[in-house]
């Protein structure tokens, strides 16, 4: 119950991605080889394309993956438009790969408002209205958050990116897939997509970068995905993401309802069963695969190890990781103490995930919360 943070590669996926792994064939290349890599290629950007609503698949690019893309959006995004201004604005629980570039930027003269969200992670879209300034040249909201869930009300703020002439990135990477982003209707610039998430292969993501819109290079060389990222493209990756494209377009509609079913299972179950537990991010703006909760007194590691040791797979939340032990920026951007922000578990589901899986979560995990809070000094 981890397909968040990493999801097995889909078998018709892996079918896809096969002949160009076996074959070796550049894109830029006039013969026959290169040929064939460069109809995948442009099959590919097709699906993409067909995926997030856009009619010119000229306008996707494809990059290494999610954190990629979101540097170029912001880097080149505000970095093109320095001239005209050096505000951006993004909300308090963008991921590090949107929040660390922008601390980049703040390096080099540009200033970075960053607007609050409620205690369900809803962005405050009048923060958004009110820092708008005539020096801002950016402004970046993720459509969907992967450690609880929330989905934003992005038509909206794209409306006001309109309204005021401003450049609008999305981070759609926890999105895509799993529900409709379309980027004409919700009047996005630039759109950030990962492959992983929709059960594709890791280090391929894609960029739409709307007509018009001119980014400054990220990579400089042969020129390759309309100037912003040289260097050959990674054929196979890119094949398999354009079938992941497909599939889960194809597939949507079903899985929201399958994987939801067993969300509010889990999220019910839970809650039921074990003191102390609450929900994090919003119950009804919620992505359908997304079960994220926390529980008082104890550290959401010891609960995903414990997890582990019973053979499932769990994270705590993103950047909440083994490696730092900080709390995470997101659960602290709710309101919640550093102490109440440790306590997250994050379990998102998949087509694989069966009721049984649901049932045995909620049969296990009542008990290790117990354990835990019996060795745990904060338990009252
Ligand atoms: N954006 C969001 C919303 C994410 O949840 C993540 C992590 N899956 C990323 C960006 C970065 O993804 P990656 O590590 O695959 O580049």
């Amino acid at each position: 119950m981890d397909y968040g943070s990493a999801c097995p590669v889909d078998a018709r996926v892996i079918e896809t991605m096969q002949p160009f792994m076996e074959t070796a064939g550049n894109p830029s290349s006039i013969i026959s080889w290169g040929l064939a890599a460069k109809k995948a290629l442009e099959d590919a950007r097709e699906k993409v394309a067909a995926l997030i609503g856009v009619d010119n698949p000229r306008e996707v690019v494809f990059t290494g993956g999610a954190t990629e893309s979101n540097n170029i959006a912001i880097l080149s995004g505000a970095g093109s438009l320095k001239d005209k201004g050096n505000h951006i604005i993004v909300s308090a629980i963008e991921h590090v790969s949107i929040l660390n570039p922008c601390k980049e930027l703040m390096k080099h003269g540009f200033e970075v408002s960053i607007i609050p969200v409620n205690d369900q992670g809803v962005v405050d879209i009048e923060g958004i209205e009110k820092a708008i300034t005539d020096k801002t040249v950016l402004i970046s909201v993720m459509y969907a958050n992967g450690e609880i869930g929330t989905i934003q009300s992005i038509r909206k703020i794209g409306e006001l990116a309109v309204q005021n002439k401003k450049m609008f990135h999305v981070d759609a990477t926890a999105a895509c897939g799993k529900i409709p982003v379309d980027v004409t209707a919700d009047h996005i610039d630039i759109l950030t997509v990962s492959s992983n998430d929709m059960a594709g292969p890791q280090g391929a993501g894609a960029l739409y970068i709307k007509r018009g819109i001119k980014l400054d290079p990220v990579m400089f060389g042969g020129g390759q995905e309309r100037g912003v990222r040289s260097g050959t493209e990674n054929i196979a990756g890119i094949a398999g993401m354009g079938k992941a494209a497909e599939i889960s377009m194809n597939d949507m509609k079903e899985n929201a309802i399958y994987t939801s079913g067993l969300r509010d299972k889990l999220l019910d179950g839970l809650a039921s069963k074990v003191s102390d537990c609450y929900i994090t991010g919003s119950r009804t703006d919620r992505l359908p695969n997304h079960a994220s909760v926390r529980f008082s007194y104890i550290e959401g590691e010891s609960i995903t190890l414990n997890l582990d040791m019973m053979g499932v797979a769990a994270a705590s939340g993103s950047a909440c990781t083994s490696h730092t032990l900080k709390a995470s920026h997101v659960l602290i951007a709710l309101g919640l103490k550093h102490e109440e922000a440790h306590g997250s578990v994050v379990l998102t589901l998949s087509r694989s995930n069966t009721e049984e899986d649901v049932d045995y979560i909620i049969d296990v995990l009542p008990g290790i919360v117990e354990r835990l809070r019996m060795m745990s000094p904060l338990t009252p």
